[in-house]
C-alpha cells in the first residue's frame, strides 16, 4: 500500500514543477470613471502585457501565458468598448483582443507582484490629423520643383531580391515641415531616416527609389504618380509628427487603401516593438500619397518633435538605425508572409 502513495505524492510534486511556470489569465475586471474606462486583468504568475492598436481592435498579448477555461470576464456598458474576448495567439501567447467602438489611446501598467496589468482606455485626440491635411492641401497644389527619384540598386542578394520598394522623404526645399525644439527641421530627419532604411534595404537584395535624395520639395502628385508609374511593390512615406501640446509623444501608422492593410499592421507592430514608444495606433486615413498609390503603401510618424524626449530621439543617429532597422524587418515580415 505504501508504494503505490508514494508514486502519487512525487506525480504530484512533479506536476507542480511542470504547471508552475504556466500562467493562466484569471480575470478580467472592466470599471471606468469619466474619462477613462480601465480593464484590470489579473494573471496567476507574472507576465508583462504588451499591446497593438490596430484600428478599432486592441490586441493586449501575455507572453508565457495559457488560456484558462476558468478565466471571468467582469463586464459593463462602456461608450468605448464593444466587447472582450480571449485567444491562444500561439503556443507561448494568450491575447486579450478588445474590440472598440471608436478612436481611443491607451495605456498598460504591468504591476509587477501584484500579477496585475492594468490598461487605461481614453478618447483619442480628435484634431490629431489635423496639421498633416493642412499641409497637404498646400502641396499638391503649389508647383515643387521636379521630381528627381534616385535610384539605388540592390547591394547584395538577400530575401528582397527582385522587389522594388520607393521611400519618399516628407517635406524638403521650401517646405521644412514641423521643427524638433532644437530648431532642426523635420524634412532633414526625414532624409535621414530614408537613407539610413535604403541602405539597409539594398543590402536585404532591394531595388530602393528615394523619391529625394536632397534638399529639395516635390508636388505630391508627382511623388503618388511616380510609384505607380515603376510599378514599385511597396511605398513608404516618412514623416515625423507634432501637435500643439508638448506632453503627446509616440508612434502612429497611416494607410488608406485595402490593399495596404496586411502591410501596415506588418509595419506597425515592428515600429512599436522596436522603438518602443507609446502606441497611438494603426489608422485608416486618406492622406494623399497612401491615397494615390495603387501599391501596398504606408505613412509612418514614428515620433514627435514637440515632445522634449522624441525630439531629442528624433535627432540621434542609434534611434535612427533602430527605426531603419525595424522598417526592414517589416517589409521583410511582409514580403514573407505574402509568399508564406
Ligand atoms: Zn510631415
Amino acid at each position: 500500500m505504501r508504494k503505490p502513495i508514494a508514486i502519487l505524492i512525487w506525480a504530484a510534486v512533479i506536476a507542480s514543477l511542470v504547471f508552475a511556470d504556466v500562467t493562466t489569465i484569471e480575470r478580467i475586471e472592466m470599471k471606468r470613471d469619466r474619462s477613462w474606462d480601465y480593464l484590470d486583468i489579473y494573471t496567476t504568475g507574472w507576465s508583462e502585457a504588451k499591446g497593438l492598436l490596430l484600428e478599432n481592435t486592441l490586441y493586449l498579448d501575455f507572453p508565457n501565458a495559457r488560456l484558462s477555461r476558468k478565466t471571468k470576464i467582469f463586464r459593463r456598458s462602456s461608450k468605448r468598448i464593444q466587447s472582450i474576448s480571449i485567444i491562444q495567439k500561439n503556443q507561448n501567447t494568450a491575447r486579450v483582443v478588445v474590440a472598440l467602438k471608436k478612436d481611443i489611446d491607451y495605456d498598460v501598467v504591468n504591476v509587477f507582484g501584484r500579477n496585475k496589468s492594468v490598461v487605461e482606455i481614453s478618447d483619442r485626440l480628435e484634431n490629431i490629423n489635423r496639421f498633416q491635411f493642412a499641409w497637404e492641401s498646400k502641396y499638391t497644389k503649389k508647383k515643387g520643383a521636379p521630381l528627381k527619384p534616385v535610384k539605388f540598386t540592390p547591394a547584395a542578394a538577400g530575401s528582397l531580391r527582385g522587389k522594388t520598394i520607393v521611400l519618399d522623404p516628407g517635406h524638403g526645399g521650401d517646405d521644412p515641415g514641423a521643427f524638433s525644439l532644437s530648431g532642426v527641421p523635420e524634412k532633414t530627419f526625414t532624409l535621414q531616416t530614408a537613407q539610413r532604411a535604403a541602405k539597409r534595404l539594398r543590402q536585404a537584395g532591394a531595388a530602393v527609389y528615394l523619391t529625394r535624395n536632397e534638399d529639395r520639395r516635390c508636388n505630391l502628385k508627382e511623388v503618388a504618380e511616380f510609384a505607380n508609374r515603376i510599378r514599385a511593390d511597396i511605398f513608404i512615406s516618412i514623416h515625423y509628427n507634432s501637435i500643439y501640446k508638448s506632453d503627446i509623444s509616440g508612434t502612429e501608422t497611416y494607410y488608406c487603401n485595402p490593399v495596404s492593410r496586411k502591410f501596415a499592421e506588418i509595419m506597425h507592430e515592428n515600429i512599436i516593438r522596436g522603438i518602443k514608444r507609446k502606441d497611438h495606433g494603426l489608422h485608416r486615413t486618406p492622406f494623399y500619397v497612401v491615397k494615390n498609390t495603387q501599391m501596398p503603401s504606408v505613412l509612418l510618424e514614428p515620433i514627435y518633435l514637440t515632445s522634449p524626449e522624441e525630439s531629442f530621439l528624433a535627432g540621434s543617429p542609434s534611434f535612427q538605425e533602430e527605426l531603419a532597422e525595424d522598417m526592414v524587418k517589416g517589409v521583410i515580415e511582409y514580403f514573407r508572409s505574402k509568399s508564406g
